[in-house]
C-alpha cells in the first residue's frame, strides 16, 4: 500500500497595490469584477489602529478581494484646525494593511476627489439633525458625499463601518438605501483600550493628563446605561453622567443623549422592547471624544 499525500492547494500570496487615481483604481478592481470576484471595502481617514483593522480583518472574511481607502477628507471638517492637526501616517498605514492581507490600498488625493469646479453635495437629513450634527455643520454632508463618490469608484459589493460612529453609520444606511446603491452596509463593533476607551485616530492627540481623563467618557456611558435600563428617569441619568465628565476633567460636554436605534430621535423614557443608543460627545480641548453603547 503506498501513502498518498495529501494534496494542498499552493496558497496564492497576493501582494498589496495601491492607486491614486480612478483610472488606476478601475484598472486593477476591473478584473476582479470580470472573474466574479465579491469586493469588500473599508473606508478610512488613516492613521490605523486595532479599530481599523478589525474591519479590515472583517472584509477579509467576507469577501475575496479588500480594498481599503485612506482619505483625510477636507469637505466633512467644519473646522480647518481639526483638520490641519488630524494625524496621518501614510507609511506606517500601508504596511499595516499588507501585513493583513489587504489587496488594494486607494489613495486619492483632494483633486481628484473633488476636482476645480466640483459643485455637488450628497446629503441625509434628519439623521444628521442631531448628536454630531448638531454641532459639526456640513460634517455629514461631507460623509456622504465621499462614500457616495468612493462607493461609485470602487463599485464594492460590501463596506463595513465601525459602530464607534454610530450616527455615520446609520446615515450610510440611509443613504445607501435611498439612492438604491448596490453596496451592502455592515457594522462592526467598537475596539477598545483596557481600560474602555474606544480607539481613535484622535487619541494620539491627547496629552499623558488627558489621556488618562479619556476613558471616563466610557464609564459615564456605562453606567449611565445601567442606571436606565434599572428604570432610572432618563433625562436625570444623562445629567448625572454628563456632570461625572465634567468632574472627571472634561472641558465641555457637547452632548450625552439617550437615541432611537434607528431614527437617532431623542428619546426621554426607556422601552425595553426598542432599540436605544447612548452616544455621547466630550471635549478634552482641542480633541473631541465621541462614544456610544446599546442599550
Ligand atoms: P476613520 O478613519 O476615523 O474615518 O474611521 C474609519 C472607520 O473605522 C469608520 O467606519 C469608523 O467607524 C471605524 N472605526 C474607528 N474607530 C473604531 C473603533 N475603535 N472600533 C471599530 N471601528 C472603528
Amino acid at each position: 500500500m503506498s501513502i498518498v499525500p495529501l494534496r494542498r492547494e499552493p496558497r496564492l500570496l497576493r501582494s498589496t497595490q495601491t492607486a491614486e487615481s480612478v483610472a488606476e483604481l478601475r484598472e486593477i478592481i476591473g478584473p476582479w469584477k470580470r472573474r466574479s470576484k465579491s469586493v469588500a471595502m473599508v473606508p478610512t481617514m488613516g492613521a490605523l489602529h486595532a479599530g481599523h483593522l478589525s474591519l479590515v480583518d472583517r472584509a477579509r472574511r467576507l469577501a475575496d478581494r479588500v480594498v481599503v481607502s485612506i482619505f483625510v477628507n477636507p469637505l466633512q471638517f467644519n473646522d480647518p484646525k481639526d483638520f490641519d492637526r488630524y494625524p496621518r501616517d501614510l507609511d506606517a498605514d500601508i504596511s499595516l494593511l499588507a501585513s493583513r492581507g489587504v489587496d488594494l490600498v486607494y489613495l486619492p488625493t483632494p483633486e481628484i476627489m473633488y476636482p476645480p469646479g466640483f459643485r455637488t453635495l450628497v446629503q441625509v437629513d434628519q439623521l444628521t439633525d442631531t448628536l454630531c450634527g448638531r454641532s459639526r455643520p456640513g460634517h455629514f454632508d461631507g460623509v456622504t458625499t465621499v462614500v457616495t463618490k468612493l462607493f461609485t469608484q470602487v463599485a464594492p459589493d460590501m463596506a463595513i463601518f465601525g459602530e464607534k460612529d454610530f450616527q455615520q453609520l446609520q446615515v450610510i444606511r440611509r443613504l445607501t438605501r435611498d439612492l438604491d446603491l448596490p453596496v451592502e452596509v455592515i457594522g462592526a463593533p467598537t475596539v477598545r483600550e483596557h481600560d474602555g476607551l474606544a480607539l481613535s485616530s484622535r487619541n494620539l492627540l491627547l496629552s499623558p493628563e488627558q489621556r488618562a481623563i479619556a476613558p471616563a467618557l466610557f464609564r459615564a456611558l456605562r453606567s449611565c446605561r445601567d442606571v436606565i435600563v434599572a428604570g432610572r428617569d432618563v433625562t436625570e441619568a444623562t445629567g448625572t453622567a454628563t456632570e461625572e465628565l465634567l468632574s472627571a476633567g472634561f472641558d465641555r460636554v457637547d452632548y450625552l443623549s439617550l437615541v432611537d436605534g434607528d431614527t437617532l430621535a431623542p428619546v426621554t423614557s426607556f422601552t425595553p422592547a426598542r432599540a436605544h443608543r447612548l452616544a455621547a460627545a466630550a471635549i478634552l480641548e482641542p480633541v473631541r471624544l465621541i462614544d456610544n453603547l446599546a442599550v
